[in-house]
């Protein structure tokens, strides 16, 4: 039987599970210390904990359950791993190098149950979820890779955007964050991690509650049920008005800004007067709302859908300012290396089946 990943224990569990085997709190903490400040590569590196102490977490634990498929490295610095989990199934992880950090972005789910039309990760049904230890295995492996280059580089922030909806996989999510935030490990900063989501607005609400304290961006696409559903078939099962309920409520409970995300698609979602519409919708929830606007990756599956213009962009961006709506243009990464999300793995899946 495969053993668990280590890196799904949050520091609390890890000190429990010790503590129940009659070990000491300050043996969780040079556990701990191990695995995320000097990052060993093997239990036994662990020079400060008894013999005893990793033989159980060896019996125990596994503290490598991704192996590296490929590798691609873009001209702008972006990598883009493929990792292969233990049971063969194939998930992306990318780093991007920015002016403010280096930022990772990671897979929850191998394949997404939502289905928008647009996304590549959508095509493979969900197979399952990925568990807490191989959501926080995927920067700990970049953080390696950082490691060996020897620059003492360091994942400074998260996106929770790769494949999958992370509010459907709610419970690892949330240890997930735990893990990564956690001071005395990889430490960090709740305001450098951002969780995206299709819309679920009950775990919307739910995350308001539990408040972790990291940003959160909500996937909108479209200002209207009709065109949203034409786009995202969620939107049937959670139209706007549930969803902006939802919004509102963590407004409320937050009292933090919120980010929409919106891809732009050609000839679908990008005129001016929707734009309009938009900036309505947004109402005097404007002070706390940001719009992303995503120029669309093509998908070679979705050929009914294609990249707004250049022109489009900066139309539909400056109605949006006028409007008084604070909105930016996602950077682009890594165009030489399939970026879009999903894309690598579903390409890899198709050469090789
Ligand atoms: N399931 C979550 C998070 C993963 S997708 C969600 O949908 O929010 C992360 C972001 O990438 C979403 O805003 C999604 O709409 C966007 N995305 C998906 N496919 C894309 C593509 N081909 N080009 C550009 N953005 C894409
Ligand atoms: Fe799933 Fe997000 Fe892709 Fe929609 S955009 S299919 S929710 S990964």
């Amino acid at each position: 039987m495969n053993k668990q990943s280590i890196y799904g224990l949050t520091a609390e569990r890890l000190a429990e599970w010790l503590g129940e085997r009659g070990h000491k709190k300050s043996r969780a903490t040079q556990v701990w210390e191990g695995l995320y400040r000097k990052r060993v590569a093997a239990f036994s590196g662990m020079s400060d904990v008894n013999a005893e102490c990793v033989r159980l977490l060896e019996d125990h634990f596994a503290i490598e359950t991704l192996t590296e498929h490929t590798k691609q490295e873009s001209v702008d610095g972006t990598v883009k791993f493929l990792f292969r989990l233990q049971d063969g199934n194939l998930i992306e992880t990318v780093l991007m190098r920015h002016k403010f950090g280096l930022s990772v972005c990671v897979t929850t789910q191998v394949g997404c149950n939502i289905g928008c039309s647009f996304c590549a990760s959508g095509l493979l049904a969900k197979s399952r979820d990925l568990s807490a230890g191989e959501i926080a295995e995927q920067i700990m492996k970049v953080q390696l890779y950082l490691d060996r280059a020897g620059k003492g580089e360091k994942v400074s922030h998260i996106v929770v955007m790769g494949i999958g909806e992370p509010f459907d996989n709610y419970a690892n999510l949330q240890d997930f964050l735990a893990i990564v935030k956690d001071p005395k490990g990889l430490a960090i900063g709740p305001r450098h991690i951002t969780v995206s989501t299709s819309g679920l607005a009950d775990k919307i609400k739910r995350f308001a509650d539990e408040d972790p304290g990291v940003n959160l961006a909500v996937s909108l696409h479209a200002p209207n049920d009709e065109l949203r559903t034409r786009i995202m078939k969620i939107n049937r099962a959670i139209p706007i008005a549930k969803l902006m309920e939802a919004i509102d409520y963590y407004l409320e409970r937050t009292r933090r800004r919120i980010t929409l995300e919106y891809i732009l698609l050609k000839d679908v979602n990008d005129r001016r007067e929707i734009a309009l519409e938009l900036a309505e919708l947004i109402g005097d929830r404007r002070p706390l709302v940001n719009v992303n606007l995503i120029p669309y990756n093509p998908v070679d599956e979705h050929s009914q859908y294609q990249r707004s213009t250049q022109e489009a962009i900066t139309d539909f961006y400056d109605a949006l300012k006028k409007q008084g709506v604070s909105v930016s243009v996602r950077l682009e990464h890594g165009t030489d290396i399939d970026a879009a999300c999903g894309q690598l793995r579903s390409k890899q899946i198709k050469a090789t089946s």
